[in-house]
């Protein structure tokens, strides 16, 4: 039983239908709703890797923008760095719902997976046992329906009902950058063919290409703050003073079609494993948008929850889930605390702490003087393949 279809829920069930496992999706929202919701869209080249090896990144393949360079803007000047000279590998840019897109037809047409959306009020039973449950109401009759199974991927997100399963059990360690990002998604190409960082004395702003038409923007604000508060023109002047700098071109305006603030904290629920349910992504784990991780995190969790489920089912080896919460947890402490680093380069200089804004900038500029700074920096961006 997989509960959620997100990318982490939908890439379980299509590894376990690959090995010939029979198991259910449950998703509260619709299928029109899942693949329609625009979040994430750059993925770390080993998890693109990943998803080929279990053929699920035929149209990414064809359709994703290789990213080779980003570009930090900080005292008025433009630093163009260029991963891909140094490292020789590349980011991909790819927007979440087209992912899930994919992953619904793949594993529902393809590989003949079953999911019911639009259910409600899931619930868990008898996660300590040998034949766990889980039951839901169902959309069309209104009934409670009763599912038994032999194991449950929690996969139903930070607002999900499978972590709240393993509270008082598991330890929850939580951080609070106690900033907010306005998150942008203005209808207009990209104003730069790459990501752009902008690190400024009234706050970070942050241009992420998405596709020729979509373009994704962040301005840094108070945490709670409302987006009502953010007209039209005060998003894009806002955008104009803080990714300003010499000899950049001037931002391609549009109108907003996506506009919300988005409290910037982190949390990591450990163990990720509890009887016979086993959290992946963000049921598990919160990793703020700032390093543009929690995806990448969700689909490295999935490769292995998938991978060690089948195992486990079909030739009875238990190696992959008795090991599954403490090799992912290292990678998701490794990713959160980059995250921590990658924060403080971007907002220390906006805090009007002039120490905070003299640190902050020492590691920007050594981001440009240090060759083993720039290697250290593009491993920790681009994400690892190795094993945790
Ligand atoms: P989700 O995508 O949240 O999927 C969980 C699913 O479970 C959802 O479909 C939900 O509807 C469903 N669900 C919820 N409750 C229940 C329930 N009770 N029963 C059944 N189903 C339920 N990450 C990156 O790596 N790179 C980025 O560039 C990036 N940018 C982001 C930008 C924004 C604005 C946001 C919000 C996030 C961004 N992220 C990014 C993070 C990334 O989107 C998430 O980490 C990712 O969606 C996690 O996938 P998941 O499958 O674990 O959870």
């Amino acid at each position: 039983m997989v509960v959620g279809a997100g990318p982490a829920g939908l890439t379980v069930g299509c590894v376990l239908r690959a090995a010939g496992v029979d198991c259910l999706v449950l998703e509260t929202e619709t299928r029109e709703f899942v693949e329609g919701r625009p979040r994430a869209g750059v993925i770390e080249e080993p998890v693109v890797r990943g998803l080929e090896r279990r053929g699920l990144a035929g149209n990414l393949l064809e359709r994703a923008r290789r990213d080779t360079a980003c570009e930090f803007r900080f005292d008025g000047e433009r630093h163009r760095f260029g991963f891909h000279e140094l490292t020789g590998r590349h980011h991909w840019v790819y927007p979440q719902q087209l992912l899930v897109t994919d992953l619904v037809r793949e594993y529902t047409d393809v590989r003949g997976g079953a999911v019911r959306f639009g259910v409600r009020d899931v619930r868990l039973h008898g996660l300590d046992g040998d034949r766990p449950s889980v039951s839901y109401v169902c959309p069309e009759s209104g009934r409670r329906e009763v599912v038994g199974c032999d194991f449950v991927a929690g996969c139903d997100g930070a607002r999900g009902v499978t972590r709240a399963a393993v509270a008082g059990r598991a330890r929850v360690a939580r951080h609070d950058y106690g900033i907010g990002w306005l998150a942008l998604l203005a209808e207009a190409p990209p104003s730069a063919d790459r990501v752009l960082f902008g690190c400024h004395p009234d706050g970070f702003a942050g241009q992420m290409p998405r596709s020729p038409e979509v373009t994704r923007y962040y301005l840094q604000c108070p945490p709670g703050d409302e987006p009502e508060n953010w007209p039209h023109e005060r998003v894009w002047a806002e955008l104009r003073r803080r990714l300003g700098a010499a000899g950049a071109e001037p931002l391609t305006e549009g109108r907003l079609i996506e506009k919300r603030v988005l409290d910037m904290h982190d949390y990591v629920t450990e163990p990720m494993a509890f009887g016979r349910l086993y959290l992946a992504g963000d049921a598990a784990h919160l990793v703020a948008p700032i390093a543009a991780k929690g995806l990448n995190l969700a689909l490295h969790d999935a490769f292995a929850l998938g991978d060690a489920l089948a195992a486990r089912l079909l030739k009875g080896d238990g190696t992959g889930l008795a090991g599954y919460s403490e090799s992912c947890l290292r990678r998701v402490w490794d990713y959160q605390e980059f995250s921590q680093w990658l924060s403080e380069l971007y907002h220390g200089g906006a805090g009007g702490d002039p120490f905070r804004a003299g640190t902050a900038l020492a590691r920007l500029r050594r981001l440009f003087s240090s060759p083993a700074a720039a290697a250290a920096f593009a491993e920790r961006y681009l994400g690892t393949a190795a094993r945790y």
